[in-house]
């Protein structure tokens, strides 16, 4: 019996892609949904992140396998979607407190290039993170649903197919997964004349280069409004944003908003629920980082019937 994957995010399509270097039968399919998050997301991974400035979730594994992936599609599609540079993390003097011990960690030490402490302005210290960078997550996403079509692959799920849905948080919202703690982010393209060689994260807020003189800026939290729709208040805290890390010299020539799908903080679920429906879902912020290691474990239970990673199984979503 064929897969049929449904939905075409940045989960669709990197499980498209591994079933395809697995030589399995499938077809994918997308239907435009407001909500979409793949479509606007700035595609940062970022090591250390959070206000208790923490190494990410099987921050080094999921890195290599994620770089290991875009470079293999790349190097197919003769395109380029992931973009190293160092992030600077700006941090306060109250902040400081706390990340300043954090400083000597082993765990952190080897995505640690410098640190800089100043001793008048608006930031106490700016500490340079190696490891980061950006996915062009929408050009990522078109160029492979563009592969997937020319080579007949897209078509809506017949019912003899096996579904796999990867419909982020527009599948949540309809109680796919049960409870889901999604979140609502806007996001600013702005113009400017700042360095487009490095992301500057701080105060709750990023700045990402995208080139020719843009930058994505983001992002708000809302969860209690998940419609896909810009609000005036999302702008000006995003302007906000921007002052605070880089200053008021800028334009802004868009502005956007998606949901991103959460069950728990930002790992993925992947597997079948219990009613038997097979899902990819659970991204989060973080879908850049941890979609192609998801991805190949997925297609090779799918194909291969190997072993689901228990951390990810949808089996223990609600077991703990
Ligand atoms: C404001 C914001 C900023 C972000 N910044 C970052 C960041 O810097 N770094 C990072 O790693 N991540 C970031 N993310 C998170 C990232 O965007 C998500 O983790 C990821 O895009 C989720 O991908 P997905 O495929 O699961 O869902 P989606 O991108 O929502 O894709 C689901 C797809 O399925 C389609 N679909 C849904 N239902 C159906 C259906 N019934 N039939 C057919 N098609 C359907 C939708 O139209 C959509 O194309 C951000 C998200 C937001 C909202």
């Amino acid at each position: 019996m064929g897969l049929a994957i449904i939905g075409q995010g940045l989960a669709g399509c990197c499980l498209a892609w591994q079933l395809e270097w697995l030589n399995a039968d499938f077809t994918v399919y997308d239907e435009p949904r407001p909500v979409a998050a793949s479509r606007i997301a700035a595609g940062m991974i970022n090591p250390v992140t959070g206000k208790n400035y923490t190494l990410g979730w099987r921050f080094s594994e999921s890195l290599a396998e994620a770089v290991g992936f875009y470079r293999r599609v790349e190097g197919i599609l003769g395109a380029s979607f992931w973009h190293p540079m160092p992030v600077i993390r700006l941090v306060s003097e109250k902040e400081w407190k706390k990340v300043a011990p954090k400083l000597s960690d082993p765990e952190l030490s080897p995505w640690l290039e410098g640190v800089e402490v100043f001793s008048e302005g608006p930031w106490k210290a700016a500490i340079t993170l190696r490891g980061g960078g950006r996915v062009a997550v929408r050009d990522f996403c078109e160029a492979t649903r563009e592969h997937m079509r020319s080579n007949g692959r897209f078509s809506p799920p017949s019912d003899l197919s096996r579904r796999v849905h990867c419909e982020g948080a527009a599948g949540l919202i309809t109680g796919q997964l049960g409870p889901h703690r999604s979140a609502q982010g806007e996001i600013l393209t702005v113009r400017a004349n700042w360095p487009q060689d490095r992301i500057t994260v701080g105060g709750g807020g990023w700045l990402v280069p995208v080139g020719n003189s843009l930058f994505k800026a983001g992002s708000t939290y809302v969860w209690d409004r998940l419609d896909g729709e810009i609000s005036p208040a999302g702008l000006s805290r995003v302007r906000e944003i921007i002052s605070e890390l880089a200053g008021p010299d800028f334009e802004v020539v868009a502005q956007e908003a998606g949901v991103r799908p959460i069950v728990r903080r930002s790992q993925p679920v992947i597997g079948n629920m219990p009613d038997g429906r097979i899902v990819f879902n659970g991204l989060g912020s973080k879908g850049s980082l941890y979609a192609p290691s998801a991805a190949a474990n997925l297609a090779g239970w799918l194909v291969n019937d190997a072993a689901l990673d228990p951390g990810l199984d949808a089996k223990f979503l609600h077991s703990s």
